[in-house]
């Protein structure tokens, strides 16, 4: 009966390693971080390379604390095996099969489970954050790309992969961009902040703006020019709040959740949570869930990952 068996109390690692930076924390049992450390993964220089870096960061953390430390939480940008502790495929840090797992445990001591890192923002946000005790509760982080993790009756949804729910990955636009997955159209070449990046560079080629060029164009600039009132900022910013609100439409339909955050640096605009978009989406979902479904900024921000990762040891985490 493992589902019934407490946590034990101590300290617990987090780890959150990106294709840029490999972010990694002490975590109490009340999801608060002790101490963090971050260093450039610098995947070119090949996946050994990048498992001598986590080892020195737990080492760092681990040295920093006389109390227990009961176990490292590894969340890594792809598809795992959780359960033998290997990675599947992690396309942003060029990792095929990758035994994980058992190396870091040789090396350090410590016992480490993995979670894909969307998993591990979407556990820190149910855990610590607003999402806490929403039986339905699904997070989304619009960054470089779509982040998504479902909680389904308070237990991870992992699926056979280890990834869970790929909402970054439904197709929007059969006939759209092209995406990193081989797809065409899907809801991460709408949404995510280099996908509205180039919206606005190819607007701008045939239009142009007052206030913005194609040379070191970023979101936050898009946004800034939004509220200084550039028209072109303007139609940009809309059509992400549609393509946003198509995506959502689909998953409250799909999973009824009571809860959904939006997080990653294309949320930090707050017009994204304009009353447009609830607007939008109720006029768009399914007439029983109308005004259903409390939609929030991710309040974990930077170290989600880190906390939700360290969780897999100070919770006990259900996954299904
Ligand atoms: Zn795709």
């Amino acid at each position: 009966m493992q589902a019934n068996i407490e946590p034990q109390q101590g300290l617990a690692i987090g780890i959150d390693v990106g294709g840029t930076k490999i972010k990694a924390g002490l975590v109490n049992q009340d999801g608060q971080i002790l101490m963090a450390k971050v260093l450039v993964t610098e995947k070119e220089k090949g996946a050994e390379h990048v498992l001598k870096k986590i080892v020195q960061l737990i080492d760092e953390l681990k040295s920093s604390t006389t109390e227990k430390i009961l176990g490292v939480g590894l969340a890594l940008p792809g598809d795992i095996d959780y359960q033998r502790g290997y990675s599947l495929c992690c396309p942003n840090l060029a990792w095929g099969e990758l035994e994980v797992s058992a190396p870091l445990f040789k090396s350090t001591g410590l016992p480490v489970k993995l979670v894909n890192d969307a998993n591990a923002a979407c556990l820190g946000e149910f855990y610590y954050g607003r999402g806490k005790d929403a039986p339905i509760f699904l997070s989304i982080t619009l960054g470089t790309g779509v982040g998504s993790g479902l909680i389904l009756d308070q237990r991870l949804f992992t699926g056979r992969f280890g990834s869970g729910v790929e909402a970054g990955h439904m197709i929007i636009e059969p006939d759209g961009y092209p995406c990193a997955c081989g797809g065409k159209g899907c809801w991460e070449t709408l949404v995510a902040a280099p996908a509205i990046v180039r919206r606005t560079r190819e607007k701008i080629k045939q239009f142009s703006s007052e206030q913005l060029s194609v040379e070191n164009l970023s979101v936050e600039l898009i946004f800034q020019a939004f509220r200084a009132g550039d028209p072109l900022a303007r139609i940009v910013v809309e059509e992400t709040i549609y393509y946003l609100v198509l995506g959502l439409v689909n998953l409250i339909n799909l999973f009824n959740p009571h809860k959904i955050s939006l997080g990653g640096g294309v949320a930090e605009a707050e017009e994204i949570f304009s009353p447009q978009l609830l607007e939008q989406i109720n006029n768009k979902v399914f007439p029983t869930l109308r005004g259903k479904v409390e939609i929030f900024k991710a309040t974990q921000g930077y170290y989600g990952g880190i906390v939700g990762a360290a969780s897999l040891w100070l919770h006990n985490v259900k996954m299904i």
